[in-house]
């Protein structure tokens, strides 16, 4: 059926600045390592991706080895966006793509040379049928190639125009120093940044966030549900069809501890106190930082993004609320 975007598609998002750049983000942003693989359903992912442009979400995740099969979410978001986004609808869109874990077979198909990354992009863009992504990221470092390369790949595709920002994702907080100033350098300023970040995984606290806000990057938390557990979809066990339930899934049953669960139903009664699902208190908790410029959230279905949507019904903390969150998480 022909899909029109809702009128109203801005009405209610809230867009952030990314750092120090000309670029604003939504609030929310929607990434597709899962869910949207030649193993999922095509037209669920394409309900999904289509509420979310409704509902104001500009920003698109993806990398080259989502799916599964590693490249089929590109390839399916390649058919989405063909379907229903043709036309001038691109320039609403920010759309990423990343290498920089294990892509094909051989010394060339992994981690951070120069060789990988151009090669890698080439390939995502012809598997999305788009002239150009909007940021291309390093998606981890690489101990074994000099940053100057990794950089100067990056810096290459923008000048190419195959990428209009880069973009860094997993650096610590001094891998991120390095990279920052030879991108610098290389006046190609880095966009942003993408580290694991929730209430369960706190380690950017611990300096990576200072960094960013120091040299005007912006940040996009991946995983701030911590892939579900963080929502009430574990409260009662493993349900059919979630993602500990299924063996393509990164989240696995033994994730599952009693003690985080522990901790879930504590967080899950004080997201009902607060008016909220917990989904919603677990992702104002980390948009309450002005460091962070987005969370980027999944969703195997258009109710779970409405559920997260409402987030920004409600995304301020009393000093009590945060510390009961504290003790809660210790
Ligand atoms: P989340 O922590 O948001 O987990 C998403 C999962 O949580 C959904 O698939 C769904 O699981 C469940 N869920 C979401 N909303 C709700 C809700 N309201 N109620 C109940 N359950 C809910 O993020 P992801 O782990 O999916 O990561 C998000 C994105 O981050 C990725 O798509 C990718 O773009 C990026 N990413 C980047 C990485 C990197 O190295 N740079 C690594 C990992 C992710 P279910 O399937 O069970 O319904």
């Amino acid at each position: 059926m022909h899909y029109a975007p809702a009128a109203d598609r801005y009405n209610n998002m809230t867009y952030q600045r990314c750092g120090k750049s000309g670029i604003q983000l939504p609030a929310i942003s929607l990434g597709l390592w899962h869910n949207f693989g030649s193993i999922d359903n095509f037209e669920n992912g394409r309900s999904i991706i289509r509420h979310a442009f409704d509902k104001g979400i500009t920003h698109f995740d993806l990398a080259n080895n989502y799916g599964p099969v590693p490249g089929s979410a590109e390839e399916n978001f390649g058919r989405i966006l063909k379907k229903d986004f043709s036309g001038h609808l691109r320039d609403e869109l920010i759309i990423s793509s990343k290498a920089g874990y294990t892509m094909w077979p051989g010394p060339y198909g992994d981690f951070g040379s120069r060789k990988y990354l151009i090669s890698s992009l080439d390939q995502s863009l012809q598997r999305m049928q788009l002239e150009y992504v909007d940021i291309f990221y390093s998606h981890r470092p690489d101990p074994n190639t000099p940053i100057e390369e990794t950089m100067g790949a990056l810096h290459s595709v923008v000048q190419q125009g195959k990428a209009l920002y880069v973009g860094l994702s997993n650096y610590n907080a001094e891998q991120t120093k390095a990279a920052l100033a030879v991108l610098q350098s290389l006046g190609t300023p880095c966009l942003i940044h993408q580290p694991k970040y929730s209430m369960f995984e706190r380690w950017v606290e611990g300096g990576l966030l200072d960094v960013l806000e120091a040299n005007g990057v912006g940040c996009i938390p991946f995983s701030p549900l911590a892939q579900g557990l963080l929502t009430d979809r574990y409260l009662h066990g493993i349900p059919a069809g979630s993602r500990a339930s299924k063996p393509s899934g990164f989240l696995q049953e033994n994730d599952i501890t009693p003690e985080k669960i522990e901790k879930v139903k504590k967080l899950h009664a004080l997201a009902q106190q607060r008016g909220q699902s917990l989904a919603q208190m677990a992702l104002a908790w980390i948009l309450k930082d002005k460091r962070i410029t987005t969370v980027l959230i999944g969703a195997s279905s258009v109710a779970q993004l409405d559920d997260n949507l409402d987030t920004l019904k409600n995304t301020s903390f009393s000093k009590e609320e945060l510390d009961t969150i504290e003790t809660i998480l210790k």
